[in-house]
């Protein structure tokens, strides 16, 4: 039995009216279809949204991790913006009308009520990153082979140097494969312990929404989230992925590259970075 959080009782028992309200008298299945596609197209335009301002303010372009390739031009966000949002449309949605009927296969809450408390939604979004994440590296690795690379993960890599927008530039069948690391770690969570609630997946692809962008946003702010959770990826860690099209293949966290002896070229890249700097600040000194 998990242990509710007062401070956050009275907020969930306002949540649990609103969520009943939404599904009162309404059909489930369409319920849950318009609340993820919704949320998912609020949450992933709206995170683009500060970088996108990020772009148009000259004093921040010194976050910007590579100073010399130039992608975030407003030609290259409407060609990528235009094409996410047919993808949204065209084969997401699609994918997100099969969810429902998943979903309850496989146990899941969807209307009902009481909501889950945050000391059991915490552990479980976290659990769901872990498992993507170690899904994410090996199918991503697969992604880099032959074949693989040419056909499909190509159109992801059009951009070295990325912006927050190109986060889902992708081929359908990318979006497809790795979108079942988002998705198959819940399944599998509710399969074996009938305890999952539609809200946590709320909460896990919003979370997992906000890595995306991030990571892809091209900037590493002093507030970026690596900066003060040192084995979060970020966009520092990923931008490298873009640029040398290798090393760095995981999502959220830096360990399995670390782990498999992915990330030494990304190090050895640092390294030399780091000793460029010092010798330009020598070079200033004398
Ligand atoms: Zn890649
Ligand atoms: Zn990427």
């Amino acid at each position: 039995m998990t242990t509710p959080i007062p401070f956050a009782d009275a907020a969930r028992s306002f949540f649990e009216s609103y969520w009943g309200s939404l599904f009162e008298g309404r059909d489930e299945a369409m319920v849950t279809l318009i609340l993820l596609f919704v949320s998912h197209e609020v949450i992933y335009f709206g995170r683009c949204v500060p970088y996108w301002i990020a772009d148009q303010i000259p004093a921040l372009q010194k976050y910007k991790i590579q100073q010399k390739a130039i992608q975030n031009t407003a030609k290259n966000q409407w060609k990528v913006f235009r094409k996410v949002i047919i993808s949204h449309f065209l084969f997401e949605l699609p994918m997100i009308m099969g969810f429902h009927p998943i979903a309850v296969k496989f146990g899941m809450e969807i209307s009902a009520l009481p909501l889950p408390t945050l000391s059991k939604i915490i552990p479980q979004v976290f659990l769901f990153f872990v498992f993507e994440d170690f899904f994410h590296y090996w199918a991503h690795r697969a992604l880099h082979y032959g074949s693989l690379y040419k056909h499909i993960h190509k159109v992801h890599h059009e951009w070295s140097a990325p912006f927050g927008l190109a986060a889902e530039y992708a081929h359908p069948l990318e979006i497809l494969i790795l979108g079942m690391g988002t998705i198959g770690g819940p399944l599998i969570w509710c399969f074996f312990t009938q305890d999952l609630h539609l809200v946590t997946i709320l909460i896990w692809i919003a979370l997992r929404l906000f890595q995306a962008v991030e990571a892809h946003s091209g900037y590493d702010f002093p507030w970026s989230t690596h900066n003060w959770l040192p084995f979060w990826s970020g966009a520092e860690h990923h931008d490298y992925h873009h640029m040398a099209f290798t090393n760095n293949f995981a999502t959220s966290f830096r360990w399995w590259d670390h782990i498999f002896g992915t990330n030494k070229k990304y190090i050895a890249y640092k390294e030399r970075k780091a000793k460029e700097h010092q010798a330009q600040k020598a070079k200033k000194v004398m």
